[in-house]
């Protein structure tokens, strides 16, 4: 798998993040380019490039990952209202093919707010 992407870079401590959490497994920054008021960014430490190419070796990853957002939630004080993103693809709007979870809290979503273009 590659692992010469932004996320790889930050990882390795090539370039700098605003981190919050890091342990074995994954790491949670701040997004440099935030789109909420709370913008933040859980990324497993393993290079899965999409969420499609995790294989069932990544079970306890993903899961440990979708604990994390929760933790890291009640850490920042938006656990009762956050959105969580992943995107899969150039087309659904992934730039950095490092698997990673977007978490966005302190604006109003609107219902209908995934709808694709
Ligand atoms: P995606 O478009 O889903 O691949 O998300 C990539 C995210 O990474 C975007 O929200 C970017 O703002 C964010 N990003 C890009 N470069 C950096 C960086 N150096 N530090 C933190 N976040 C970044």
């Amino acid at each position: 798998m590659s692992d010469d992407t932004i996320f790889s870079k930050i990882i390795r401590r090539e370039i700098p993040a605003d981190f919050l959490y890091e342990d074995d497994d994954c790491l949670v920054i701040k997004d440099a380019y935030p789109q909420a008021p709370t913008h933040v960014l859980v990324i497993p430490k393993k290079p899965i490039p999409r969420l499609a190419d995790a294989t069932s070796d990544d079970r306890a990853l993903l899961g440990h990952l979708m604990l994390k957002v929760g933790d890291i939630a009640r850490e920042l004080g938006i656990d009762e209202a956050f959105r969580v993103c992943i995107n899969n693809g150039a087309n659904a709007g992934q730039t950095v093919f490092h698997l990673h979870i977007h978490i966005l809290a302190g604006k109003t979503f609107k219902e209908n707010s995934l709808s694709m273009q």
